[in-house]
């Protein structure tokens, strides 16, 4: 077994858990008593305490240690996965700004995140020291303000969670002051990577602001879900926000009816709705996680039939110089 119990991570803060967070692959392999080729990867494992207790200790296929552990498959280069397949990094007025959509205003609020997803397109840019300055900052509340068409602005990341509560707070402040916007919509995994971050600090402003708050989990698999990601997620609706999950299809990890299946409703039992399902998107490094499309289209055409309308996620594929996020239609014909 884990001596999980033994290490008292359980009684830390965010800020320590997130400290304390597994780097070693070779410590990685030891706690879960697992036999895998190491691999040392320029993106470094980035695994916290409260989501390596959910991996099953002796199982290299588990499906959260998948999401997590690198592996030597990683260096091949495929062709057609890039590092940068959505092109959004240079296309930027402000940095960290982007700004595609009707209504909506994206910020990468951090570079920094609290795990690191082997399929991320983040690996590929060393921006965890990446953060707006109170200057930038300055300029994207005035470029909100000037803007009467922005009613969302939407804190993504890396992880925006990972700001302190006296930095989001005055964000919250800043976008209710002006009229026009109507919703922060956050897209974070911190909850579900260290749910102790939904403490009093944050449920506090969370609860004072005049904003509608929607945050946007990122959830891959039912097994993610454990009490205290149960517990936080209830916080979050008792404080008013309205919680959805976005998930990304993934090889050897979520590729299969049932487990799609027992997601929306282990979500739902949350109070979770699903709402995208991303197919992945061509990033160099994540070849092994792909599907072809028609197989995602599908395996969405299977979960339709078992599920309520409200439980199926809409299954999405992210464009360059699309509109909006392109929903992939399914495919009834098996
Ligand atoms: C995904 C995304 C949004 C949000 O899109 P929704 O369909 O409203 O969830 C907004 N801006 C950018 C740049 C995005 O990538
Ligand atoms: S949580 Fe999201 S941003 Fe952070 S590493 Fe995982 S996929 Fe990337």
């Amino acid at each position: 077994m884990i001596p999980l119990t033994d290490v008292g991570w359980q009684t830390q803060s965010w800020q320590a858990l997130l400290k304390s967070a597994i780097t070693d692959p070779v410590e990685l392999a030891t706690i879960l008593q697992i036999d895998v080729p190491i691999f040392r990867s320029e993106f470094p494992l980035l695994v916290p305490w409260p989501y390596l207790s959910r991996i099953r200790p002796g199982d290299p296929l588990d499906p959260l240690l998948l999401q997590v552990l690198p592996q030597p498959r990683e260096a091949l280069d495929v062709p057609g996965y890039v590092a940068d397949p959505l092109q959004e990094l240079d296309q930027s007025p402000i940095p960290g700004v982007i700004q595609k959509y009707h209504g909506r205003l994206l910020v990468v609020a951090t570079g920094a995140c609290g795990i690191n997803c082997r399929y991320c397109f983040r690996r590929h840019f060393p921006y965890a020291e990446f953060q707006p300055s109170r200057a930038a900052w300055d300029q994207i509340i005035s470029t909100v303000a000037a803007d009467s068409s922005i009613t969302e602005v939407i804190l993504s990341g890396g992880d925006p969670l990972l700001l302190n509560d006296r930095q989001l707070a005055d964000i919250a402040r800043r976008l209710a002051d002006i009229n026009h916007v109507t919703t922060l919509r956050l897209h974070t995994r911190l909850p579900v990577v260290i749910p102790q971050r939904i403490d009093a600090a944050l449920l506090d402003w969370i609860s004072q602001t005049r904003l509608q708050v929607v945050v946007v989990l990122h959830i891959n698999h039912s097994a993610e879900i454990d009490p205290a990601v149960a517990a936080a997620a209830r916080s979050l609706s008792a404080a008013g926000v309205t919680l959805l999950n976005q998930s990304v299809l993934l090889k050897g990890i979520n590729d299969q009816v049932e487990i799609l299946t027992d997601l929306s409703r282990a979500l739902f039992a949350i109070g979770v709705l699903p709402y995208y399902l991303h197919v992945l998107d061509a990033v160099a490094g994540a070849a092994h996680f792909d599907l072809p499309e028609t197989r995602a289209r599908h395996l969405l055409a299977e979960v339709v039939k078992k599920l309520p309308g409200y439980l199926v996620p809409r299954l999405a594929r992210e464009i360059p110089g699309e509109a909006s996020k392109t929903n992939l239609a399914i495919h009834p014909l098996a």
